[in-house]
């Protein structure tokens, strides 16, 4: 039977939730798939979720209840930390026993670290950042984001092979956490040395804090985050300005702005910054790239500033305004005060 393998996200000996969203990936693949080829109820495509770890029956177990769907702990002896020698070797040697049409994992610093070299091990094809599942008559295709996040690519891969696919984090909802029925959990040990881990061509020695994430921006209920938009940094004191006009409120920024040095890490937004949660957010001249998009989709009302009508950003808006951003916050700073 075809299998979909997903490689769910351990760290420190933990579940990473993005863990929940490449099973909603793989459930979604598994349903075009049965659509598209019309195949029958029981012979569709089989989800099975493998848990590298060393001690990995835990994991399973709570993945399995947490999914309903089956789970593979892969027992790598004396593993310690992650490394991407280590997890390319031991699930090779795993999956090339299989026979999966897709195996998942996430975009993330893990994921985007294994995938490659483990499909190259499989001679799998391998697509990386996928944003979107699309389907036509003759099958799958993925969409990549390319160009710095200003355009997608879609992405066809041969569908005589295995194809190794990380998905963005934040774009396949985790389906609703109903602990339904364990299904069976195997736990498989591989063959690999105890001394296997230390002698690894990569040595992980420490792992160094990033900049705390930034208390204010989590807790302020505004938030007005800046994007390349802004145009230049000295335009930033004016979004400090438009912020200040707000109580609760704290400016935040895309992660381009960060990267110029034009604000600080514990301003950035997004998958690589800081998640908010706050009730109002306004973004001003913010394309709208799923990795911005990840840090702040809980957001209660999203406003939108950008002079591109097309901006991805107005798919996520509560309220669009198409305008020129340094021009309509000009405006509203000199709006007289209310009577
Ligand atoms: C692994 C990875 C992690 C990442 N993590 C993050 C992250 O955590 N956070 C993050 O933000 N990004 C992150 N990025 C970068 C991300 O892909 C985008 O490049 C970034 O979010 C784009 O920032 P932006 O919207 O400010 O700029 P752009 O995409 O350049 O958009 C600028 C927008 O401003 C509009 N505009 C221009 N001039 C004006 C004007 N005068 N008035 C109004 N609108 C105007 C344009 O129409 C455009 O929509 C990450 C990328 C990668 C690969």
């Amino acid at each position: 039977m075809k299998q979909i393998l997903v490689i769910a996200e351990i760290f420190k000996g933990r579940i990473r939730p993005v863990t929940w969203e490449l099973v909603a990936g793989a459930r979604k693949i598994a349903a075009i798939l049965s659509q598209t080829r019309n195949i029958p109820g029981k012979h569709l495509p089989c989800i099975q979720i493998i848990v590298p770890s060393d001690n990995p029956k835990p994991l399973a177990e709570k993945i399995s209840e947490q999914t309903g769907n089956a789970v593979i702990g892969l027992q790598i002896p004396g593993f310690k930390t992650y490394t991407s020698d280590i997890y390319i070797d031991c699930l090779g040697q795993l999956i090339r026993e299989m026979t999966p049409t897709h195996i998942l994992a996430a975009h993330t610093s893990q994921g985007r670290d294994f995938a490659p070299g483990l499909a190259l091990e499989l001679n799998a094809a391998s697509i990386s950042g996928i944003n979107h599942i699309r389907f036509d008559e003759t099958g799958l295709f993925y969409s990549r984001p390319v160009l710095d996040n200003t355009k997608n690519m879609l992405v066809r891969p041969d569908p005589d092979r295995p194809v190794m696919l990380t998905l963005m984090p934040g774009v396949f909802k985790p389906d609703s956490h109903k602990k339904g029925k364990t299904k069976q959990v195997d736990i498989l040990k591989i063959s690999f040395g105890s001394d296997a881990c230390e002698n690894s061509r990569i040595q992980p020695t420490k792992i160094l804090k990033r900049p705390c994430e930034n208390q204010a921006l989590k807790g302020a209920k505004i938030i007005v985050a800046a994007g390349r938009g802004v145009e230049k940094k000295e335009n930033l004191e004016l979004i400090s300005r438009f912020a200040d006009c707000f109580s609760s409120s704290a400016v935040g920024a895309s992660r381009p702005l960060v990267d110029m040095g034009w604000i600080g890490y514990e301003h950035q937004v997004g998958i690589t910054g800081t998640i908010v949660a706050p009730e109002v957010y306004i973004a001003c001249g913010i394309s709208g790239s799923s990795q911005h998009i990840a840090g702040m989709k809980d957001t209660k009302c999203v406003i939108s500033i950008n002079k591109n009508p097309t901006a991805p950003i107005f798919r996520h808006s509560d309220i669009c305004i198409t305008a020129d951003v340094l021009e309509f916050i000009h405006a509203f700073l000199t709006l007289p005060d209310p009577v």
